[in-house]
């Protein structure tokens, strides 16, 4: 029987769940409470040139894959990959690291000290990305889950925390454990916070290459919408939803009766939107400062596409944003890219992202935290000139931007679950028996998992909810 179902919230995760919904035959709404839809993930131009706000890079592509393999499996006609339209393109190399003045490529690159290390890392790591994207697409209940859980379990034996399980590594230098470590930061929070599996996708993304789409990060955005559309979803922007209740979607503008409801906001949300009074939460996790830029003339040749400048101090880093202080040094990604390359510009353009507390502030270019980590950014690749004064045209996003998607100061994945909570034990669950009409899919469910976590919950939650239907 069709369903009428209403999405709230048109990110990543609310697009690729409306798709699927709709292309099983049900009649679906996203309400969006932007203008645009996709998120945190955002198209911006500067002075005439793209830039892509929010993420940068696309790991587990395999995900990917499955999103599209699940929309052909759900109808005929044209295929999923040519109505969404990415090609993801692969970056020679994960990011060149700057620490502690050491500077290395992942994978790291022959001749390095640290070579002999990694080459054992991942030939112990590097094979695990099949084994994640199954954990990543699958139900916890399938049978295929259980030799991928062994899989991954048999690395870590009972150091099942990032930093526990690098710190039983005894035969990795000290500080390619710290490089491997950091990469918890893309969840928003420190390596004692996480999965030990963190640490293993550091190798599977070297083993297996990150991705940028051709066009920009956005293109994903851009196919998914693509495939709700071609489904027959109903996409409206610029509608705030104000009230969630049982059958029943208010927005600013209209109220929305329907079977179900799907929330793909960030958690917390929700339940201010179903009326429920929460308490601040105590640990968040961290935000950011992005400065988005035309830069005057090219870099040098010998910059790659992503690089990654580390804290000297990364314990003093993780207590400063446990505390919610400016850190003195910070963990920043200089995304930057040719004219021409990936993007359709004609001129030079740099990200520069630097992590910052969740303290909700405004933040402007010429702040001291933004002048100096540009200026030790800028001096750790060897430019003469700050890569903020490079910029000729620039637009800045802060943790008071990244707070209009909900969290606490702008906490750009809003409060860590604990580690164990955290991928397939993750609270709150897709959906409960107390209110059946409701699902969750996205960052509500996996806040720090980036967009395989996102995708790949959505695979999970629209199957169950599918068999929920069917059985209905
Ligand atoms: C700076 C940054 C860098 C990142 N880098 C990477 C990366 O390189 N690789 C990677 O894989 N991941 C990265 N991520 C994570 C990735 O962007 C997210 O995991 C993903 O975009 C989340 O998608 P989502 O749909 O779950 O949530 P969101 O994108 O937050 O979507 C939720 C949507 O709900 C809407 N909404 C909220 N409240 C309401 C309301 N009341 N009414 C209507 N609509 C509402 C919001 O406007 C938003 O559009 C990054 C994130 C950030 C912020």
């Amino acid at each position: 029987m069709t369903q009428r179902i209403t999405v709230v919230g048109g990110g990543l995760g609310g697009l690729a769940t409306a798709a699927i919904m709709a292309r099983a035959g049900h009649t679906v709404t996203i309400l969006e409470g932007n203008d645009w839809v996709g998120g945190k993930s955002r198209r911006i131009e500067i002075a005439g040139q793209r830039i892509d706000t929010g993420p940068s890079l696309v790991t587990f592509p395999g995900v990917w894959q499955e999103v599209l393999n699940r929309w052909d499996e759900l109808g005929d006609g044209p295929s999923a990959a040519d109505i969404a339209g990415v090609t993801l393109e692969r970056l020679p190399e994960v990011g060149r690291y700057y620490f502690r003045g050491q500077q290395a490529n992942l994978p790291v690159e022959e001749g390095h000290e640290w070579h002999e290390a990694w080459q054992r890392f991942e030939r112990e790591h590097g094979g695990l990305g099949p084994a994640i994207t199954t954990l990543l697409t699958h139900d916890p209940w399938d049978p295929a889950i259980l030799s991928a859980g062994k899989e991954l379990l048999s690395r870590y034996g009972v150091r099942l925390t990032t930093e526990g399980y690098l710190n039983g590594l005894r035969w990795m230098p000290q500080d390619l454990r710290d490089v491997i470590a950091i990469h918890t930061l893309n969840a928003g929070v420190s390596p004692n916070q996480t999965l030990a599996l963190y640490a293993t996708m550091a190798a599977v993304m070297a083993h297996d290459g990150v991705f940028v789409p051709r066009g920009g990060v956005y293109e994903i955005a851009a196919g998914l919408e693509n495939l709700a559309r071609a489904a027959g979803v109903s996409i409206h922007t610029g509608e705030h939803v104000v009230s969630v209740k049982k059958n029943e979607v208010t927005t600013t503008q209209a109220t929305y009766t329907s079977d179900y409801v799907i929330s793909a906001v960030d958690g917390g949300i929700l339940e201010g939107l179903m009326g429920k009074k929460s308490r601040p939460p105590k640990k968040l996790s961290c935000s950011g400062v992005a400065i988005f830029g035309v830069l005057e003339q090219e870099l040098p040749e010998e910059i790659v596409t992503h690089s990654v400048m580390m804290p000297d101090r990364p314990d003093e880093l993780f207590g400063s944003l446990a505390s919610r202080n400016r850190p003195h040094e910070t963990m920043a990604f200089l995304n930057y890219y040719r004219a021409g390359e990936i993007y359709p510009n004609d001129r030079p353009v740099a990200a520069l992202l630097l992590t910052a507390p969740p303290d909700g502030e405004q933040c402007d270019i010429t702040d001291d935290f933004v002048q100096r980590e540009s200026r030790r950014f800028s001096d750790l690749l060897g430019l003469e000139k700050s890569i903020t004064d490079m910029m000729t045209d620039h637009q800045i996003l802060d943790p008071e931007y990244f707070a209009g998607f909900g969290a606490t100061g702008g906490a750009l994945y809003g409060a860590p679950a604990p580690w164990w909570r955290s991928g397939p034990f993750h609270s709150p669950a897709y959906n409960s028996p107390k209110n059946p009409w409701l699902w969750r899919v996205g960052s509500s469910v996996h806040p720090g998992g980036g967009i395989p976590a996102v995708l790949g919950g959505v695979l999970i939650s629209t199957r169950r909810m599918l068999a929920t239907l069917d059985k209905g």
